[in-house]
């Protein structure tokens, strides 16, 4: 069986500690173990990455970023293997590993440009012979803990733009699929990265809490559910480091009478089911204004999820897999029960989808439940699965107080024809991604990516510009070299 270890300075490591099985979720087998880092081997992890730190710190920017341009053709020169490993643990179908692989490369374009990007600022004669600048220096070590739904897609929002500006990086994967984000981060050290500049170690809350404790650890990005980002974002800043901890979603549609009813209801398909919904920005419920536009919603979504096929991920001709663990179909199944349990309407049941020659694989089926309210469990909770919700609403009002009452504001959309509405809805809603007529708004790389509420902790949102300035301290510096004709005796009223 194969083992799957760290990388620390440069080289393969295994380290010592325990282990976990890794699954195959398609298959429902354990294929491969992932070695849990102990406290002894992140500590190892952390002073490669510190000793790194002064030589990389003062290398140019430019020579930084023609690593990551390296990167970026060995990403693509790789992007089929990359996929099959994202595949075999996470089961996601090719052409979504693909998407999300792609997402991932677009970070790393722009971190290409991290000389353009940490110019500075600049104020000539801000007094009398004085100039004034403000630098972006690097922090140190920084830290990562990523999730499973995005094994490669999420890390690369964090360590180019961490590396680029001048950082030395750890990174925490999920130790449910590590094996895509392992073999990512040697192709940066292929592309010529010095050792110890990224570090990855394996593991779960010993490895998690050990750079939380770390004193050399200046700053932690997390991605993950908010009750761990929530942790990780107390514990961070009260070991004085900054933090910026992503958390889950609940996503809203609000579809409204005037909406183009076929747009809506191949763009909820996708954005509802995709990756088995496990995405932080999956449409997990559609808000319909009004009786007929729910009615209709529901009949053509119906009718659309007759074609949705679920299956393993090695078949491309399926739209998606299964989820990640047996626990987690459970939970899934859980909540549409609850759902049945509380009065809602099961319009398409995936509780036990026929998934020929993959018995043992994780699988629910797309499922679509009518009549939701909002004391519902399957309302209030992030489902993370295949499972679309539709709550009736008689107003936007209503659809918006809704959205605006729910614990998490990552990502919303619209659909309508009515310019004044979206402008109404963009401008006032509480949440930090909006889209009209357009059912993922993941901002691209050159815009940055967070929620509001419990979706977000910290400031800085991830990637994009945020990125630069979570990933840097400003130092301003104001200098004087008085010549004769400016010379002055002490002054000791305060500088004006
Ligand atoms: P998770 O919170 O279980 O795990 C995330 C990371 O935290 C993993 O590396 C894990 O090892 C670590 N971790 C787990 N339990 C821990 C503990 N008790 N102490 C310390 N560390 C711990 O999340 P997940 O199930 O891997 O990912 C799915 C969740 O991530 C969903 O809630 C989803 O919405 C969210 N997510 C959010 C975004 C976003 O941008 N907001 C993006 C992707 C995923």
């Amino acid at each position: 069986m194969k083992t799957i270890g760290h990388l620390i300075n440069g080289t393969a490591h295994t380290g010592s500690g325990r282990s976990q099985d890794v699954y195959n979720p398609s298959t429902g087998t354990v294929d491969k173990q992932v070695l849990l880092a102990s406290k002894a081997t992140v500590e190892e992890a952390i002073a490669a990455a510190q000793a790194a730190f002064p030589a990389w710190r003062n290398t140019p920017a430019q020579k930084r970023a023609r690593i990551m341009f390296r990167f970026k053709e060995l990403l693509e020169a790789n992007a089929e293997e990359i996929c099959r490993l994202i595949g075999e643990e996470h089961g996601k179908i090719s052409h979504d590993a693909m998407g999300e692989l792609s997402r991932g490369i677009e970070n790393v374009e722009y971190a290409c440009g991290a000389p353009e990007l940490l110019k500075g600022e600049h104020s000539k004669n801000v007094g009398p012979a004085i100039d004034s600048w403000s630098e972006f220096q690097p922090l140190g070590v920084v830290a990562g803990i990523t999730p499973f739904n995005f094994p490669a897609m999420v890390p690369l929002w964090m360590y180019p733009m961490a590396i680029v500006c001048g950082n030395t990086f750890v990174l925490k994967p999920s130790e449910r699929d590590p094996s895509s984000t392992l073999f990512i981060a040697e192709l940066l050290m292929e592309a010529g990265l010095p050792a110890g500049v990224i570090n990855v170690v394996n593991g779960d809350k010993e490895a998690v809490d050990t750079l939380l404790q770390d004193k050399r650890v200046q700053a932690v990005s997390f991605v993950g559910s908010t009750p761990i980002a929530e942790y990780i974002y107390t514990q961070a800043s009260a070991n004085g480091k900054r933090c910026q901890a992503l958390g889950g979603a609940k996503n809203h549609a609000i579809v409204m009478p005037d909406a183009d009813m076929d747009n809506a209801v191949s763009a909820l398909t996708g954005a509802a089911f995709g990756s088995s919904g496990e995405r932080c920005m999956a449409l997990s419920v559609a808000v319909a204004v009004g009786d007929a536009a729910a009615d209709a919603l529901v009949s053509k979504m119906k009718a659309q999820m007759q074609s949705l096929k679920v299956g393993a991920f090695s078949d491309s001709s399926n739209d998606f897999g299964p989820v990640i663990t047996k626990a987690h179909q459970e939970k899934v199944v859980g909540f549409i029960n609850s759902a049945q349990e509380q009065g809602a309407e099961i319009v398409v049941d995936g509780r036990a989808p026929n998934v020929s020659g993959y018995e043992n694989g994780f699988f629910v089926g797309g499922t679509l439940i009518d009549r939701v309210t909002p004391e519902m469990t399957c309302y209030q909770e992030e489902i993370f699965g295949p499972v679309l919700l539709v709550v009736r609403v008689d107003s936007m009002q209503q659809a918006m107080d809704l959205i605006d009452d729910h614990e998490y504001g990552n990502g919303t959309c619209i659909f309508t024809r009515d310019g004044e509405a979206a402008r109404y809805f963009s401008d006032n809603i509480l949440v930090g991604m909006v889209g009209i007529n357009v059912p993922l708004p993941v901002p691209v790389a050159y815009h940055s990516f967070g929620g509001w509420k419990r979706s977000l902790f910290g400031d800085l949102h991830a990637y994009g510009p945020d990125a630069v300035r979570f990933y840097t301290k400003r130092k301003t510096i104001t200098q004087r070299w008085p010549s004769a004709g400016v010379r002055e005796g002490a002054q000791f009223a305060f500088p004006s």
